[in-house]
């Protein structure tokens, strides 16, 4: 299981592909959606965007269906 090196999340297939598109097609990932949005000083809106974009493009890191959950309601608390 891989984790954000940044705030601990889980990493999910969305956060795995969106670090990878941006960071480096073969690197481990290692920061969640969020936290890879916020280094690159881009609003949760705009990494939306891209993501769905991506997949429209049929970019293979996403899953063809489905929308990546937002990031704030990724934040729970346990
Ligand atoms: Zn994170």
């Amino acid at each position: 299981m891989t984790t954000c090196e940044v705030c601990g999340k889980e990493l999910d297939v969305w956060d795995a592909g969106f670090y990878k598109k941006l960071v480096n097609r073969g690197a481990e990932p290692k920061r969640c959606l969020a936290c890879t949005a916020n280094y690159f000083r881009m609003s949760r809106e705009t990494a939306l965007g891209m993501i769905r974009s991506f997949q429209r493009a049929g970019c293979t890191l996403f899953p063809a269906e489905g929308e990546p959950p937002l990031p704030e309601d990724t934040d729970r608390r346990e």
